[in-house]
């Protein structure tokens, strides 16, 4: 028969219990034992959720108060020495403190697990490090399950993938993949306590797989299994997710483990390959249910898909699944109000996912659900044909693009040239990345708003308010370039995505970015395009309010679709296509209403870069296409800002040129300009802001630094082509820091031309 299974489940809870639960306790307003009992309803809930649904394999392990990863660091014991651990009693607290830093020591280093939006604790190695089995919640949590009548199959972050991703942070040049022999040791004794206790399997996730592999990585993931393949009692099974196996997949097939898990979602057209070397023993799980999108999987398609494999391996060894856990996915569908019942009928979410999962393992016995596929193909009817989803003006508009709408009229010199001109701007021009602070008056007036507390006049009568502030702020400071402010905004890709059809929000489709931070994606289901202006009435009104130029402010399509549930039935670049042409009218409308700056920020600009470096290429080929198509429609005097908040740019530093913007502005201050490198030896072409105002941190720098930072800069750049601006947006920080730190950063502008006068 075959088996149906889950990764992983989403550990928020319906109402984001988690949240409040663990918020409550970091404020003291909830003790321990009511932490606790959150996390015991959250499981056991999940648990039975599955369950009922029918799910065979249903794992245990993947809750957690934070993160996986973490968790599985104070599993082995591996909590960096500052905070003082005592190396014996593992607890909750130990994890928390590595999260969110405490009075004496600074947190772990959080970042992006894979391509997804979920953050993890980087895992740090010194020359101290060595790992032992130090927490129990692995087994506790088997345990409970157990008691609730479930055995489960624990699920653990894999070794190799351990490894890669954690960092060496005592500058021991020590060669992290040198501790393995001790690692592999605590995972073969983790293992056969499992086994000890009753666990039938264990899923342990290596998702590294969908990388390029060095061969340091090659040799643990052998090492590992063969010394996990001899633990006896329990079926190990290595998961790889987020991506096809590629060369990667001769490995793959080749260990010596009871089970493998691959991808079939986005290895779809492996499966059947990994199907065909898979020895006689082995089973086979496809993870054919997409867990990190929203859509309806097409029932039909996924059997089609299912099908070959089933005959060659048979049904014993078959286990359908999700694609990756369902960590990634809202919780369910069940309470959402907000859309109508025909979008509903369109959309998966972690629950509704479970029931095709269940489907599609009974499907291959021949236990085919006829109501539910008969519903599920009239979904997948009315989804493709529906009239909200397919706009054909707009689909005739972007097969009409020419090579010419991506290219400016002229090249950037002569651009240059004009804008001076039209500025007329002084050197080391003075600006800032768009929103200043969000302060709690300005939240709750869009709230008020938003719930109807507040009528549209008043709301925009406030709004403008707090520009004219911020517009006479910024002359009384002295700046050269200005900006509205940003109070209108949300969020930068919520506040357009409202005003772009083909954009849908949710209620309760929240997905965890990391610890207790939540975030509701937005969902494009059809094509795009722009109705009306968006921004153009709060751009307008501030330019009226001054003689300098204002500075209009847009998100960038890139990053507009990077931060949503993308479509599934079109390639992702032709959604970023039409976004960007809904995109273009605004910039086009702002030139109009007679602004002579536009800023199309591309925050996910790199985020979106595919994890297999043959794949780059083809990405940033339509990713700066697409920027091109925004910024092309306009005059060759209006100048166009782009701003990316990171700054590793090496590897992409040929495609940053090639989005032509006339200026970007990157994130400096903290490297100490170390991070301009890229820019410098590439010899980019034209004007950079590199920050030199750290917004991550309340510090006020004082004007020396930032002079510091600036003469560090002309040393490498030409200084007529150098811009002095903030590293990023300023919503998160109060006025008392950012006030000075402005004056400051605008002060150590006019000192620099001074001394260039000289
Ligand atoms: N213009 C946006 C802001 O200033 C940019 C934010 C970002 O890049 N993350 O907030
Ligand atoms: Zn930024």
């Amino acid at each position: 028969m075959t088996i149906s299974q889950n990764l992983g489940f989403p550990r928020i809870g319906e109402r984001r219990e988690l949240k409040k639960a663990t918020e409550a306790y970091w404020k003291g307003d909830l003790d321990y034992a009511g932490l606790e009992a959150t996390g015991a309803e959250l499981r056991r809930a999940n648990w039975a959720k599955q369950q009922a649904a029918g799910i065979d394999l249903i794992p245990s392990n993947d809750f957690s108060f934070y993160d996986q990863v973490l968790g599985l660091s104070c599993l082995l014991g591996n909590v960096p020495e500052r905070f003082g651990w005592d190396g014996q009693n593992m607890n909750i607290d130990v994890a928390f403190d590595m999260a969110r830093g405490t009075d004496g020591a600074i947190a772990c280093e959080m970042t992006k697990w894979f391509d997804t939006n979920y953050h993890y604790l980087v895992p740090e190695f010194t020359k101290a490090t060595s790992f032992k089995l130090a927490g129990s919640k692995i087994f506790e949590e088997f345990a409970e399950a157990k008691a609730q009548g479930i055995t489960t199959k624990p699920v653990i972050v894999g070794p190799a993938t351990y490894l890669s991703l954690g960092k060496v942070t005592d500058g021991s040049g020590l060669d992290k993949f040198a501790l393995a022999d001790e690692l592999i040791g605590v995972y073969v004794e983790i293992a056969e306590k499992l086994a000890e206790q009753g666990a039938g399997w264990l899923q342990i996730d290596e998702p590294i797989f969908a990388l390029d592999l060095n061969d340091a990585q090659r040799d643990v993931i052998r090492k590992a299994y063969d010394a996990l393949s001899q633990v006896r009692g329990i079926k190990i099974m290595v998961a790889n997710y987020f991506g096809r196996l590629g060369d990667n997949l001769e490995l793959f097939t080749s260990l010596p483990v009871a089970a493998l898990h691959v991808d079939g979602v986005r290895g779809v057209e492996e499966i059947k390959a990994v199907a065909a070397r898979l020895d006689d023993e082995k089973y086979l799980s496809v993870g054919i249910v997409d867990g990190r999108n929203v859509w309806k999987t097409d029932l039909k398609r996924a059997m089609e898909a299912l099908q070959p494999v089933h005959g060659a391996i048979g049904g014993n060894r078959l286990i359908v699944g999700p694609s990756c856990s369902l960590l990634h996915s809202p919780v369910t569908l069940r309470s959402e109000r907000k859309l109508d019942d025909e979008f509903l009928n369109w959309l998966a979410f972690a629950e509704e996912k479970l029931d095709e999962i269940v489907f599609l393992a009974n499907a291959m016995d021949n236990k085919i659900d006829k109501p539910m596929l008969a519903a599920n193909s009239a979904a997948m009817a009315d989804r493709a044909e529906s009239a909200r989803i397919h706009d054909e003006a707009v689909k005739q508009r972007a097969a009409a693009v020419t090579d010419a709408d991506y290219k400016r009229f002229s090249s950037y010199p002569e651009r240059a040239a004009k804008q001076r001109a039209k500025l007329n701007l002084p050197a080391f021009p003075t600006t800032t990345i768009g929103s200043f602070p969000q302060t709690a008056e300005v939240r709750k007036a869009r709230a008020a708003h938003k719930r109807g507390d507040l009528s549209d006049a008043d709301y925009e009568a406030f709004v403008e308010q707090q520009i004219a502030d911020a517009v006479k702020m910024q002359e009384d400071m002295g700046f050269d370039m200005l900006v509205h402010g940003e109070f209108e905004r949300n969020d930068m890709v919520e506040y357009f995505g409202e005003k772009l059809s083909g954009y849908a929000f949710t209620k309760f489709g929240w997905v965890q970015s990391y610890g207790s931070r939540y975030v509701k994606p937005p969902i494009i289901f059809g094509d795009v395009s722009r109705p009306e202006p968006m921004t153009v009435r709060w751009s307008k009104y501030a330019q009226s309010l001054t003689d300098k130029p204002m500075k209009g402010m847009l998100t960038g399509p890139v990053t507009m679709v990077q931060w949503a549930f993308v479509r599934d039935d079109q390639p992702r670049s032709e959604t970023v296509k039409q976004v960007a042409l809904a995109i273009r009218d605004e910039v086009v409308d702002l030139e109009t209403a007679g602004l002579a700056a536009i800023q199309v920020d591309e925050a996910a600009f790199r985020e979106g870069l595919p994890l297999r470096q043959s794949d780059w290429a083809e990405y940033l080929d339509w990713a700066t296409a697409s920027f091109r198509l925004t910024a092309g429609g306009v005059q060759d005097d209006t100048q166009v800002h782009t701003h990316m908040c990171y700054s590793e740019f090496n590897d992409i530093i040929e495609a940053i040129a090639d989005m032509d913007a006339d200026c970007i502005s990157i994130e400096t201050s903290r490297s100490q300009m170390e991070l301009l490198d890229a820019f410098v030896k590439f010899d980019y072409p034209n004007e950079i802001g590199p920050g030199v105002y750290d917004i991550h941190s309340p510090r006020v720098p004082a004007k020396q630094e930032m002079i510091d930072l600036l003469k560090k800069a002309t040393e490498v750049l030409p200084p007529e082509r150098i811009w002095v601006n903030p590293d990023c947006g300023l919503k998160t920080r109060g006025w008392a820091e950012v006030e000075p730190a402005l004056r400051h950063m605008v002060d150590a502008a006019r000192e620099l031309r001074g001394a260039k006068a000289a």
